[in-house]
This record gives C-alpha cells, structure tokens and sequence, in this order.
C-alpha cells in the first residue's frame, strides 16, 4: 500500500504516543510520535485487539504476582525471581511429579554443585563454544586469571553427570545409567533481554543424563519421547510439534566429526518416524555438541513456545573418552542421550501461567481448596475438616476473616482456588460441605466423606473435583 488513503477506515486504531527527538537528536525539534494498527477489515481488527487484551490478561508476570508466586527484586538483580511459599509449593509439585516418573522408569538421582573450574568446560568444548552465555570466572589473583585457573558457574549440568559416570569402570550390565537431577544452571544472558520468567538468568532444568550402549540408543530414544509425550499429558498442554533440530554444517559452532553428527541426526529422525509424529527440521538449532528433537508448543493465543527437548551426543562422550566393558571384554565408548521434559522449570511455569491464565488444574494448584465459614461458630468444624483434608496430602485452607461470605467467595475466586467449600449451620448439622469449582460452578452439598474421596482421587489422578 502506497497511500494512507488506501487504508480502510473501519479497521484503523491508534493506540499510543511518545515523544520523540527530529532523527533521535536531543539537541533538535521535539516531536509527537503516534502510534497506531491498520488491517484489511474492523474484523481483523477486533481479533487483534482481543488477542492483545487476552495477553495483557494471561500475562504471567502480572499473575504471578497477583497469585503471590514469585516476586523480582532490584536489590538481588534482574532475571533472578525469588519464589514465594506458593510458588515453591508449584514448583515442587511439578517436581514431585516427573521425579515420580523418573523412578518408576529406572533414573537414578545424583546432586552436583553450581561451580566448577574451567578446566571441567574445555573438556566439554563449553570454554571454546559457549563462553559468551556463561558468567565470568572467579579467580584468586591475576595470574590464575591469566592461566583461566579459576571457578565458573556451571551453564549446564552434562559434564558434572558425565563425572560420576566416569568415577567407575562401568560394564554394560550398568547400561542404561540414567542420571537425573533437577539443576540450577547460569547463563549470562543480556539485561535487556530479560523479562519475566521466561528469560532468567539462573534457570532450574529437569535434567538427565542416559549412557546407553550403541544397540540401546533407538529404545532408550523412545523410551524418553514417551515420557516427555505423558509428561504434557499431565499438564494438560495438546498442541505442541517435534521439531528436528539439526546442525547447519556450514558453520563452526559445532564440535565433533561429520559422522557422529550424521549417527546422531539419523537416531533422531528414525525415532519420529517409528512414532509416526508430525515435525519438521529446524536446521541450525542443534546445540552445540549435538542435535536435538525440540517439543514446540503452540499456546492459546497461537504463539510458540519450546518446551521438552531430547538430545542424542556423540561428542562428549569422545571428549571425556567414557567407556564401558562390553559383553566380549573389550571397551567401548557409550552414546549420551540429554533430556528435558520441562526444559526449565521457571520457563514452564511461565507458559503454564498464560496457558491457564492462572486457573492451575486441581493437581497443580497452590492452595487446591478454601473452606468458607459463614459465620465464626462454623470455624471449629472447617478447621477440622480442613485438617483432615491435609492429612490426605490435599492442600486446604480455613478462611479465617471473619468477613461476610460474599467477601470469602470474591477473595477465594480472585485467588483462583480451584475448589471453595462454604460452610453454614445446615452444613455443619448434615458434616457437609457447599462445593462451588472454578471449572463447574455451583455443585451443591455433599457429605464430608464424599468430598474427601473425590479430592483425593482427582488429586492422585490429575482429573478435576
Ligand atoms: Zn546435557
């Protein structure tokens, strides 16, 4: 379009103005910039304002705030969130949850500190490939400094799990090891680029690390896509597509030879291709010791969001010469697999916040039931029940106000809790309870007995009350 005049009128919005100097120039003329949205039709529009709205109302960083999750502060620094009791109590059951999984499939839990000497990323290729992203070193004086003698924060976990597989003669009786922890990693990431929790500066993954003998690699693959795929069943997210992310061999940000990244790619693309699962090629999104199958998922308003990832590396393993004692006596070098359901924890609980624009399902959510008491004689009998339902593993609280009911409600429903439980006279004569849901409304009475039951089950199952 050549000529303002060509716009459609119906579909033109101006929606903000700044100041601004002539060409950037302070010392010039000030000017009144004018801000605006143009579309074919007022239909278009009108969609583009709801999604902008529905943005502003999903938008993690106000909810999360609003819901006491997490808080920002100036004094600690910027991309570093500071996670309340609330928050703490998601991210543990977040945490609960996969770590649940993990033991019923064989992982094996290990702990490794967040620093460590330069020495542990040259090895790693991290020093040479990665440097830019990591915090810079600690050293005692300049000369350590001088000779990189010094302590970083780790960027990532795999060379520390790579150490305990190290720390023994390892058979293939052992294989598949699969080292699990949930890691703190440091990334110096750019101020400006930090917002939210979804660009942080210390980020907690849900890493493991699998070392697998060649023949294993395919069902070892499988074996974690399946997780990964029960993982997002639980959490309720749907639309998500594999992406293969593949090198760009015209580049030289990547470490290892032609053919184990040819191996690693094939591995890969034969795992999609058994599942029959719907991707496509990101070339250039491998990491940099090798490629990866990326989880992106599509939210509510349509925007992508990479989530899970499952890496297959012959690399380290060559750069730290692992080994293991195959069945014939000789020693052979083991393929690691990287995965991460969740990716980091903050980034999840950022898109899951926007995804259910705070409305966590029961399973999930901080506090999972309010018990309202209409009058303060119905408080001993709530905070009875109340008791009980925590001694099932349900997280309930007694409102203890002292404010009318209606007041209850609006606070339990501006919190967000999934499950309200209102008490009065009747209520108490009956041992019943009033249940209003978030997702169904008003339910009506029903006896104490009952709702304990159905609490639990939908919490055990990651249903609804
Ligand atoms: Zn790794």
């Amino acid at each position: 379009m050549e000529n303002t005049a060509d716009l459609n009128p119906d579909a033109i919005e101006l929606e903000s103005v700044a100041g601004a100097y002539w060409r950037g120039d302070e010392t010039k003329a000030q000017l009144q910039r004018i801000y605006g949205t143009a579309w074919e039709t007022p239909e278009q529009l009108a969609e583009y304002k709801r999604r902008k709205e529905e943005a502003i109302r999903r938008d993690h960083r106000k909810l999360g705030k609003e819901l006491g999750l997490f808080i920002f502060s100036d004094q600690v620094g910027p991309g570093l969130p500071l996670w309340t009791p609330k928050g703490t109590v998601l991210r543990s059951t977040l945490e609960d949850f996969l770590k649940q999984e993990q033991l019923k499939r064989g992982y094996l839990p290990v702990v490794t500190p967040h620093i460590a000497r330069v020495d542990l990323f040259k090895t790693s290729g991290h020093w040479q490939k990665y440097q830019e992203d990591m915090f810079p070193m600690m050293a005692e004086d300049e000369e350590a400094k001088q000779h990189e003698q010094g302590f970083v924060m780790k960027p990532m976990n795999c060379p520390f799990h790579i150490q305990i597989y190290k720390s023994e003669l390892r058979s293939y009786r052992e294989l598949p090891m699969r080292l699990a922890e949930f890691g703190t990693v440091y990334r110096y990431e750019q101020s400006g680029e930090l917002g939210g929790l979804t660009r942080v500066r210390g980020f907690t993954v849900d890493d493991s690390h699998l070392f697998v003998t060649p023949e294993q690699l395919d069902s070892e693959f499988l074996n974690v896509v399946d997780l990964v795929l029960a993982v997002f069943k639980s959490l309720q997210l749907q639309n998500f597509k594999a992406r293969l992310s593949f090198r760009d061999s015209s580049s030289d940000k990547y470490i290892g030879s032609d053919e184990a990244w040819d191996k690693a790619q094939a591995a890969i693309r034969r795992a999609v291709e058994t599942l029959g699962m719907n991707y496509f090629e990101g070339i250039g999104e491998a990491a940099f010791y090798g490629p990866k199958l990326d989880f992106i998922f599509q939210d509510a308003l349509e925007r992508e969001w990479q989530l899970g990832t499952v890496q297959v590396d012959y690399n380290l393993p060559e750069r730290f010469e692992l080994e293991y004692v195959a069945e014939n006596g000789s020693r052979q070098r083991p393929v690691m697999i990287h995965r991460a359901p969740f990716g980091s924890l903050e980034r999840l609980i950022g898109i899951l916040i926007e995804e259910y624009a705070g409305d966590f399902p029961l399973w999930l959510a901080p506090v999972q039931v309010r018990l309202l008491p209409v009058g303060e004689e119905q408080l001993p009998f709530v905070k009875q029940v109340a008791a009980q339902l925590q001694g099932l593993g349900i997280r309930a609280e007694a409102d203890t106000s002292n404010e009318r009911l209606g007041k209850l409600i609006r606070n339990a429903e501006k919190d967000k809790i999934p499950v309200m439980a209102v008490v009065g006279t009747k209520e108490v004569e009956a041992n019943a309870l009033s249940i209003r849901t978030r997702a169904a409304g008003e339910l009506g009475a029903i006896p104490v007995p009952e709702v304990l039951n159905r609490l639990k089950t939908a919490n055990e199952n990651h249903g609804n009350f």
